[in-house]
């Protein structure tokens, strides 16, 4: 008899293999928090910290959320993983964020002392991973150096920045032409 269907058509289907463990799939998991953060209307950039091959964090930006200017994605993902792990430091552990650390994240990296940082895009003008100064390398007042590899999915995690900063002033200008002074969607109940 046939069986048509017992035929392992499905072995070898073209589908792209996910590699679980790679860069690009962590920092696609940066990217999702990063989305939330848009939905949220914070600047989108999100963080998730891997300890041998597994995620113990997940953070996106709040500051907006929390009224805290220190509720930057790395923060946040930082002081999860710590409580997961029971430990202040993060030792075989990896962050990996959407953007290149800031001073005060770079800082409280060195602090924690994950053994590597893989961010997406890079920060010219505040980035503290190279892009302006760099404190994850070995500095002499701080004790602990990340390996660090920048611009992994850079080009994807820089257009939902770009895409938010291009929304946030299109925003801005229809609400100056339609007179809102900052009002939800500027809608007036009273038409003078
Ligand atoms: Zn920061």
């Amino acid at each position: 008899m046939n069986h048509p269907s017992v035929t392992p058509s499905a072995v070898d289907d073209g589908k792209p293999i996910i590699d679980l463990q790679s860069d690009a799939y962590f920092m696609g998991q940066a990217l999702r928090e990063a989305r939330k953060a848009y939905a949220a209307e914070e600047v989108p950039v999100g963080a998730v910290v891997v300890h041998e091959g597994k995620i113990i964090s997940r953070a996106w930006n709040q500051v907006e959320l929390l009224k805290d200017a220190t509720a930057h994605a790395e923060m946040l993902a930082l002081t999860a993983a710590q409580e997961a792990l029971g430990d202040w430091r993060l030792e075989k552990c990896t962050l990996y964020v959407t953007k290149e650390p800031c001073p005060m994240c770079a800082g409280a990296i060195v602090h924690c002392r994950p053994d590597r940082v893989v961010f997406g895009c890079p920060d010219p003008k505040a980035g503290a991973a190279g892009g302006w100064i760099n404190l994850l390398d070995a500095n002499p007042p701080l004790n602990h150096r990340c390996d660090v590899s920048p611009g992994v999915l850079g080009e994807e995690c820089l257009f939902l920045i770009q895409s938010f900063f291009r929304e946030a002033r299109e925003r801005k200008k229809t609400e100056r032409i339609h007179g809102g002074d900052g009002g939800v969607g500027g809608t007036k109940t009273e038409d003078a």
